[in-house]
């Protein structure tokens, strides 16, 4: 029997389905002790702090999550960060294999002027002070404004635009960060614009996040059905449309073609135009757009200009990872060749290794290539005791599976009183307080 011992850092999708992957390998032979660490006091990445709080059913795989935590040969380490904790040279040594799955969370920037004024934020900031990420609780968020502006044409751009028109009261039954939820509930937006750089038919959305947005209850959303005619056009034009571009542009029609109740508050969706400056005197108060055109499929910035006034302006333009000390680090991503880091015993799953692309079910079946690579590997098992002692002996404290499941009780528990499904917790201390 072969007993190896394998680190996966970063308590997210990609993280728990690397370990479900491993777990799915074993054999009687052959057994993986699997020990996730991640910088946070809680798991669940994205899950937690990304997910949109009005889209609850896609938080329900936290459940295969919990499965995977309490299966034989798991251990969590929350709390734990590597770079500052604990080194990656460390783990490479202690472990058969070490897995990076520790996701893409800075924004890309416009890099336009005025992008530094206050009211210019990136979703990277935004949507984590929504979902109650203790790191961005403080973020500068002003709503003090009847108009915003949101930029990009993925799904990221749509949660932020429909969290920035929703009435906020449907937000209340929600796990949404109590201190957003009071802030949004005195937001003064009542118009979202929303932009995308090119045309409807090359829009990152996905038609199931579009065919929600004409459900809203109190937002008119507005989509051109000229633009969305002229899209098909295109798209025929350059032969047999893909089955996912005809499906977004079938959704966006049908948004298109929904009447309107007159709702105060409205989100519109705008195409063919890229922000090329950001303009104000203390903060963001209008921005300039660059008409762009679409020849033979190519996509042309014109001389043609306007603005829109606004006092908020969110990017949604894609993340970047984070380099890792010790990890070779290149396009915003960690080097690689089907997940495996050359020349070691490490190997990168998730955004980290393809980017900032995919829902998060695309993670199984990727998470689970790269542990075959993994397995495929493997030689003489290092037999090593894990990091427990190593800890202890630094003074860091971490967060285990049953002190999770204690904190997790707890904020399920505040949030049972106000009929909502948790109230997340965002300081560090009354977090390991909760956690025992
Ligand atoms: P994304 O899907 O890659 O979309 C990024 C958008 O930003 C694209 O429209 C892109 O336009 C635009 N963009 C990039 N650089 C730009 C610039 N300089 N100026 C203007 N626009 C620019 O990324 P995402 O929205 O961050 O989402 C990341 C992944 O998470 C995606 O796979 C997404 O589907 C997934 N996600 C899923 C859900 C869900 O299932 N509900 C929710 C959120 C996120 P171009 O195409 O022209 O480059």
């Amino acid at each position: 029997m072969k007993n190896y011992s394998i680190a996966i850092v970063g308590a997210g999708p990609a993280g728990y389905f690397a370990a479900q992957a491993l777990q799915n390998l074993q054999t009687d032979d052959l057994k993986f002790q699997i020990d996730m660490i991640e910088k946070l006091p809680t798991p669940w990445g994205l899950v937690r702090s990304g997910v949109a709080p009005d889209h609850p059913k896609i938080k329900t795989v936290s459940k295969v999550f919990e499965k995977i935590a309490t299966s034989e040969g798991f251990q969590l380490f929350c709390n734990v960060e590597l770079g500052k904790d604990i080194k990656t040279e460390e783990l490479t040594e202690i472990y058969d294999a070490v897995v990076i799955a520790t996701g893409s969370d800075k924004g890309k920037k416009l890099g336009i002027p005025g992008e530094n004024l206050r009211g210019s934020l990136s979703a990277a900031e935004f949507v984590p002070w929504y979902n109650a990420h203790p790191d961005y609780v403080n973020v500068d968020v002003p709503l003090d404004t009847d108009t915003a502006i949101v930029i990009g044409a993925g799904n990221v751009a749509m949660d932020v635009g429909r969290m920035l028109a929703l009435e906020p009261k449907v937000l209340d039954p929600t796990d949404t960060a109590t201190h957003a939820l009071e802030k949004l509930h005195e937001s003064k937006i009542r118009t979202v614009h929303l932009f995308g750089r090119r045309g409807p038919e090359h829009a990152a959305f996905t038609a199931p996040e579009l065919r929600e947005l004409p459900k809203l209850e109190h937002t008119d959303v507005e989509i051109g059905e000229c633009d969305i005619e002229d899209a098909i056009k295109r798209a025929e034009a350059l032969g047999e449309v893909p089955k996912d571009v005809r499906s977004n542009l079938d959704a966006m029609m049908s948004v298109a073609k929904t009447p309107k109740a007159g709702h105060e508050r409205n989100l519109n969706f705008h195409f063919l135009a890229s922000p090329i400056e950001i303009k104000g005197k203390d903060r963001v108060e209008e921005v300039v757009f660059a008409v762009n055109k679409i020849e033979n499929g190519k996509v042309f910035q014109t001389d043609d200009r306007y603005s829109v006034k606004a006092g908020l302006i969110i990017s949604a333009i894609g993340y970047e990872s984070e380099p890792i000390p010790g990890v070779p680090y290149e396009n915003g991503k960690v080097v690689n060749s089907e997940g495996r880091v050359a020349n070691s015993n490490i190997y990168v799953v998730g955004w980290a290794k393809r980017g900032p692309s995919g829902v998060i079910g695309t993670n199984k079946s990727d998470a689970a290539s790269v542990m075959d690579h993994l397995k495929a590997d493997l030689r003489t098992p290092k037999n090593n005791e894990g990091i427990t002692k190593l800890l202890k002996d630094r003074g860091v404290i971490h967060i285990s599976q049953s002190n999770w499941e204690a904190l997790n009780s707890a904020e399920v528990s505040a949030g049972t009183q106000s009929g909502k499904p948790r109230i997340k917790f965002t300081d560090r201390k009354e977090m390991l307080g909760f956690a025992g």
